[in-house]
């Protein structure tokens, strides 16, 4: 599946980075990064724990058809 973030919506408050480290990080002037925007067996828990917790609903997961 692919990640999306509506960066938007995103308020930068690194609660998906503690979740899921290997995918989310905040740069250095506070904007989110995706390391990558594909999940995969490794990471597929984390951020879905990682989209429960967004409070601002930033992170989606969309099928690839
Ligand atoms: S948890 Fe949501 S609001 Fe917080 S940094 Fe991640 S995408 Fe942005």
């Amino acid at each position: 599946m692919k990640i999306k973030v509506d960066f938007d919506l995103c308020e930068s408050n690194a609660l998906c980075e503690a979740l899921a480290p290997e995918v989310f990080e905040l740069d250095d002037d506070d904007f989110l990064q995706l390391k990558t925007d594909e999940t995969n067996d490794e990471n597929v828990d984390n951020v879905k724990r990682a989209v429960a917790a967004c409070p601002r609903a930033a992170i989606s997961l969309v099928s690839e058809a």
